[in-house]
C-alpha cells in the first residue's frame, strides 16, 4: 500500500514524523534514537528531509575570500532505506529542486526505485542565495511542479537521456507541500492556492502542510483549498515549541504566526524547560482539536523536539 492509500484509508487519526539526516559525520544511530522513543505510537511512516548544499566564505591571510562549497547533511537516500530496513515503517524521503540537477535527481529515483522505496515528497526547497546554481539554471527543476513532471515521466519510462525503457514495475507515489500562512514568495492566498492545485491536477496525491500553531488558520486553508476543486487529503504539519528563542525564531524562518494567548505563556516563563512544558500543552490542545475534526494523520515536525512529540503522541494515542 502507498503512503497515500495510507492516508485516505486511515479510519482513525494516525501519526507521522519528519527527521532529518544527521550532520555529516555524524552516525545513523542519532537517527534510530529518534525512532527509538517514537515507534510504539506506530507511525504510519516517516518523512526524511533533503538538503542542498550551501556557499559559505572564509577570510584568507592575502584578504580574499575563499569560497566553499558545504553540504552540511546529506544521505537522504542512505537513511531512508536504513530505516524502512531496520524497521520497516514506511518512509518518504524528500526531492528537492534547489541545489540538485534534474540528473541528479533521476539518479536519486533509480537508487529508491533498487531499494523499494516508491513514496516520496516532492519539493522546491529553499531557495537561498547560498546557492550553488541559479534557480533559473536550465540543468535544474525550478519550481515543485517542474520536479512532479519529472517523476511523471520517470513513472512513463522516460528518462532524461531521451531512452525510452519499461517504466518501473512500481511508480513513485507522491505528496507536496501547503502553506495554511501563505508561501512568503506567494503573491497572494489565491495564486497560492493556485499553483498547488496545479501540483495535484499534475498527480500529487496528498499534501503536508507547513507548521501552524492556530488551528483556524489550517481549517480555513483546507475551507479555501475545498473550494479551488482540491480534492486529495491535507495532512496537518505540528511542531511542540521547545525553545524561548522560537518566539521570533520560528516566525522568521518558516513565516509563521504564532498566537498572541501561546505567545504570552511562553513569555511567562523563566527557562527553557518551562517553554517545553507549555509547548506541549499548546500542541495537544491543537491535536485533540484536529482529531476531533478527523484529520487523517497529525504530522510531527521533530526536529529539537522529540520528547516532547513523544509527550504530545502519549497524551493523545
Ligand atoms: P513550490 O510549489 O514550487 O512553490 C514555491 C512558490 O512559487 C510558491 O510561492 C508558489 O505559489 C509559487 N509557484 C509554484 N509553482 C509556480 C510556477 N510554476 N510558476 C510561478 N510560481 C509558482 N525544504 C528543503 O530544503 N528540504 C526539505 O526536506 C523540505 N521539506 C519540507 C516539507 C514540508 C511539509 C514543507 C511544508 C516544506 C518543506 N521544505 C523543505 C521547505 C520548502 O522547500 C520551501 O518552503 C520552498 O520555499 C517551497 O517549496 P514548495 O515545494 O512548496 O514550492
Amino acid at each position: 500500500m502507498t503512503v497515500a492509500e495510507q492516508i485516505k484509508s486511515t479510519t482513525k487519526t494516525g501519526f507521522s514524523f519528519e527527521l532529518l539526516p544527521p550532520l555529516k559525520g555524524n552516525s545513523i544511530d542519532k537517527v534510530f534514537n529518534t525512532i527509538e522513543q517514537l515507534k510504539e505510537f506506530n507511525p504510519l511512516y516517516i518523512n526524511i528531509t533533503s538538503h542542498r548544499d550551501e556557499m559559505q566564505y572564509k577570510d584568507t591571510a592575502n584578504g580574499l575570500y575563499e569560497r566553499r562549497v558545504i553540504r552540511k547533511r546529506p544521505g537522504t537516500v542512505a537513511v531512508a532505506a536504513s530505516i524502512q530496513h531496520s524497521y520497516g515503517i514506511k518512509v518518504v524521503p524528500h526531492i528537492i529542486c534547489s541545489g540538485f540537477t534534474k540528473s541528479e535527481t533521476e539518479y536519486a529515483l533509480i537508487d529508491l526505485n533498487f531499494l523499494g522505496i516508491h513514496d516520496v515528497l516532492l519539493l522546491r526547497g529553499d531557495n537561498s542565495n547560498k546557492a550553488r546554481f541559479a534557480s533559473t539554471s536550465e540543468e535544474s527543476n525550478n519550481y515543485a511542479l517542474d520536479l512532479v513532471n519529472q517523476v511523471n515521466e520517470l513513472n512513463a519510462g522516460q528518462f532524461l537521456d531521451g531512452t525510452l525503457l519499461d517504466a518501473f514495475d512500481t511508480p513513485f507515489s507522491y505528496g507536496v507541500a501547503g502553506y495554511p500562512e501563505k508561501h512568503e514568495e506567494a503573491p497572494n492566498m489565491e495564486s497560492d492556492l493556485y499553483w498547488l492545485k496545479q501540483k495535484v491536477d499534475a498527480g500529487a496525491e496528498y499534501i503536508v502542510t507547513q507548521m501552524f500553531f492556530d488551528n483556524s488558520k489550517y481549517f480555513e486553508f483546507v475551507n479555501r483549498a475545498r473550494a479551488m476543486g482540491i480534492t486529495v487529503p491535507i495532512v496537518p504539519g505540528l511542531k511542540p515549541v521547545t525553545l524561548m528563542n522560537q518566539l521570533t525564531v520560528l516566525p522568521k524562518i518558516f513565516h509563521v504566526d504564532i498566537p498572541e494567548d501561546f505567545a504570552k505563556e511562553i513569555r511567562k516563563c523563566k527557562n527553557n524547560d518551562e517553554v517545553k512544558q507549555v509547548g506541549v500543552e499548546w500542541c495537544i490542545h491543537q491535536a485533540k482539536e484536529l482529531i476531533q475534526h478527523n484529520v487523517p494523520i497529525l504530522h510531527f515536525y521533530t526536529m529539537m523536539a522529540t520528547a516532547s512529540t513523544r509527550k504530545v503522541a502519549e497524551a493523545i494515542y
